[in-house]
């Protein structure tokens, strides 16, 4: 096993290493809260240990609108100092994952009884930009009426007032969880996906182990001993707290996200619109991928944390917001090509609704030394890691005496992410390079940054060897040798984790998908020894995952 591996190949390797030692830190929960900790705490030469009972991500860090932004609406909501730390967070993340976030404009429309008003909005947005550090080209411009409707023709005018037009940032949740990962893993972080923590093991009321079930291999235990445990398991961070032992004073609320995706074609804004709905509420439509996804709804949820499921009421509810603010377009339900659903983990405060409830992170500590993070935001996973990091090393200084190490992760270029020029430009020029590929080799630069490089080299190497010519055969080759690397450089144990958490494919490419889920399987059979019935098992999970993107419950 390479010393700082996140194969698939290497996992039971992983594991067993983790049991042999005692760990600085160990982490539950693979999303990006976790990943973030683990690449702080490594990086400050920590030991550190990660274990995430499904695939990485594959809680609420792939389920989210994919934004790395500001929060305007907290902004309503009078967290200023919120608002100020995730806007230089998205800078931070900006210069130092330019490949997979990425500068979007978003246009605000003012309307007749709508959340902002004019002058609310210019001062609103203008604050922002300052909170944020945003440069001068990328600060908000106010419209008139007849701007707003000639940037966006699909907008009703009837209401309209005017808007505002500002910048966020886009992201792929999952892809940056896998990024941030990775990145953690080369500080020498051991994580290991699908190993789940069961039992929380104290000596003298003190935490100093935990078990670690191993979910693929026939559910092997191991005892992995750590000074320090981080609970940073979002949405199930309470019943970790339960199993602690110390679910008592503050608790979790969860609500339920939803997102829609329709081709372009059936929504073609011309860029994103963060616009009202109805109830008073405001959601986002964001081009992506020649398709545009739609969100969010935000409910109360007491269900499964593992599939928060879709349901017609949310799709209803989500077409008839777009169908209120755009009424040419007239979406209907069988313009859904996929969804998902997604649970915020915010802390509960008595009488207010999902809306209200607010965004921040807290930190508990329990008698047994359990460190639990809950709440935050995507954007703002660095500082929430920082801040559990510190924590971590001022109880070992105390303890220990270890010195401390300040957070250096700002200056952490993550994983495929050391660019030689701008993402636009390294695309065109991996397109010239690799020119088989044809536009894929722009959509690979956009998942994997350099990484890409690798794969569109194995992919030349392989149609050398057949010679082959016919496009749909050069997909194929192409999503193969991604498919080797999500196997050997990102931990992808399962078909879905590979087309939903590594390519994002189940969710904006649903219809290319389905066509190309034999070579998906094909290529896991080939790499594992399926024999043809598991294969065959396999496929049919896979084609239930890929129906079930767009089955809503009633
Ligand atoms: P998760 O991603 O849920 O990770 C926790 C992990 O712990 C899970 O993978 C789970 O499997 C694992 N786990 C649980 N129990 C165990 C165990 N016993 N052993 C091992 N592992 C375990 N934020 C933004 O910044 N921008 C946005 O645009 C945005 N939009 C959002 C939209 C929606 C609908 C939602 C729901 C959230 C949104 N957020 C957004 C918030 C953001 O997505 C979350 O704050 C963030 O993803 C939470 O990450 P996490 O790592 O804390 O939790």
């Amino acid at each position: 096993m390479q010393a700082k591996s996140l194969s698939v190949f290497d996992r039971s390797e992983i594991l067993k290493r983790m049991s042999e030692t005692v760990l600085d830190l160990l982490v539950i929960g693979g999303g990006i809260t976790g990943a973030g900790i683990a690449l702080d705490a490594a990086a400050r030469g920590l030991t550190v240990g990660l274990v995430e009972k499904q695939d990485f991500a594959a809680g609420t860090s792939s389920r989210s609108t994919k934004l790395i932004h500001g929060g305007l609406r907290y902004l309503k909501q009078g967290e200023v100092g919120l608002v100020r730390e995730v806007g230089r967070e998205r800078a931070i993340l900006f210069r130092n994952a330019p490949h997979i976030v990425i500068p979007e404009k978003m246009l605000l429309p003012l309307v007749q009884g709508g959340t902002y008003g004019r002058l609310a909005t210019s001062a609103g947005l203008w604050l922002y930009d300052r909170l944020a550090g945003v440069e001068k080209d990328e600060r908000r411009i106010m419209l008139t009426k007849k701007e707003t409707a000639e940037r966006e023709p699909l907008l009703r005018t009837d209401i309209l007032k005017g808007g505002g037009l500002y910048y966020e940032y886009r992201t792929d949740d999952a892809r940056l969880t896998i990024e941030v990962m990775k990145t953690a893993a080369a500080h020498g972080a051991l994580c290991v996906n699908y190993a789940e923590a069961t039992e929380l093991v104290t000596e003298n009321g003190k935490l100093t182990a935990v078990i670690v079930r191993d979910v693929m291999n026939g559910g092997a235990s191991y005892r992995v001993r750590a000074k320090k445990v981080v609970n940073a398991t979002g949405p199930w961070a309470d019943h970790l707290r339960r199993l602690d032992g110390s679910l008592t004073g503050k608790r979790l609320h969860l609500t339920k996200g939803v997102h829609l995706v329709v081709a372009h074609e059936r929504l073609p804004l011309r860029q994103s619109v963060y616009f009202d709905v109805p109830d008073g509420r405001m959601v986002f439509a964001i081009p992506r991928d020649r398709k545009t996804y739609i969100g969010t709804t935000d409910t109360d949820y007491d269900g499964s944390l593992e599939k928060p499921a879709v349901t017609r009421g949310d799709v209803e509810y989500l077409l008839n917001a777009v169908n209120s603010m755009f009424p040419s377009v007239r979406l209907r339900q069988k313009d859904v090509e996929s969804s998902w659903a997604g649970l915020r983990p915010l802390i509960h405060e008595d009488g207010k609704s999902p809306s209200e409830l607010s965004r921040k992170d807290e930190i508990f500590l329990s008698p047994s030394g359990l460190i639990t993070i809950a709440g935050g935001k995507l954007t703002g996973y660095r500082k929430m890691a920082e801040r559990v990091v510190d924590l971590v090393f001022r109880q070992l200084e105390q303890e220990e005496g270890r010195s401390f190490v300040p957070c250096g992760t700002d200056r952490i270029v993550l994983s495929g992410g050391r660019l030689p020029k701008r993402p636009a430009e390294y695309a065109a020029d991996l397109k010239e390079r690799y020119a088989y590929a044809g536009e894929e080799a722009e959509r690979l630069v956009f998942r994997y940054g350099t990484a890409a490089e690798s794969i569109l080299q194995r992919g030349k190497e392989e149609i050398g060897k057949n010679g082959e010519k016919n496009i749909e055969r050069v997909k194929q080759t192409l999503l193969l040798s991604e498919l080797e690397y999500a196997l050997r450089e990102e931990m992808a144990c399962a078909p879905e984790d590979f087309v939903i958490r590594r390519t994002g494919d189940l969710y904006f490419r649903r219809p290319q998908l389905v066509g190309m889920l034999p070579a998906v399987i094909d290529g896991f059979a080939r790499a594992f020894g399926w024999d043809e019935a598991h294969a065959k098992t396999m496929l049919a999970r896979l084609e239930t995952v890929c129906e079930e993107a767009v089955r809503f419950e009633t």
